[in-house]
């Protein structure tokens, strides 16, 4: 294996400490173990190489406004995350923009949860946290359902 592979979800340089996976006789290699989980997910979405990115900005709402420090922390926290472009936080919300071909606003929230960061927790936000869950795994999986957008190259293969 090469090094200087890219992983196919993100386009960053790999690690090689990251179990490979094959897919159509290729063999994936990735930067984190979140890219690895993403591709197994849908592994016909990043196996072609042609990609770009759908960019999503949600608001998060916490069950209280947190202070500076914490914010901070939750910052720091996200950013490192694989496919998280800008995370602001302003009293009880927190804004992200994330691509949705890196991870999902279920992961983002279940990271928040893993820290112990509360989120709302309304009937009526469940609800709504619900339903983004399920229209983002519908248009991921339309998504690799479709043809690679990109014909300039023929996807590995063919
Ligand atoms: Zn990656």
């Amino acid at each position: 294996m090469n090094k200087d592979d890219l992983c196919p979800v993100c386009g960053m340089t790999v690690d090689l400490s990251v179990p490979s996976v094959a897919y159509h006789k290729l063999y994936f290699h990735f930067c984190s173990s979140q890219c690895r989980q993403t591709f197994l997910a849908r592994p016909k979405l990043y196996s072609s190489g042609a990609r770009e990115e759908v960019i999503k900005r949600r608001v998060m709402r916490l069950s209280e406004a947190i202070d500076e420090e914490v914010a901070a922390l939750i910052i720091s926290y996200l950013t490192q995350m694989m496919g998280i472009k800008e995370v602001v936080v302003e009293g009880e919300k927190v804004y992200v923009i994330y691509d949705l071909l890196q991870i999902t606003k279920k992961q983002i929230e279940e990271a928040l949860s893993e820290v112990g960061i509360q989120l709302g927790g309304g009937w009526l936000e469940r609800l709504r946290r619900g339903w983004v869950y399920d229209s983002e795994e519908i248009e991921l999986d339309n998504l690799a359902a479709s043809p690679a957008a990109c014909c300039n190259k023929p996807p590995p293969g063919a």
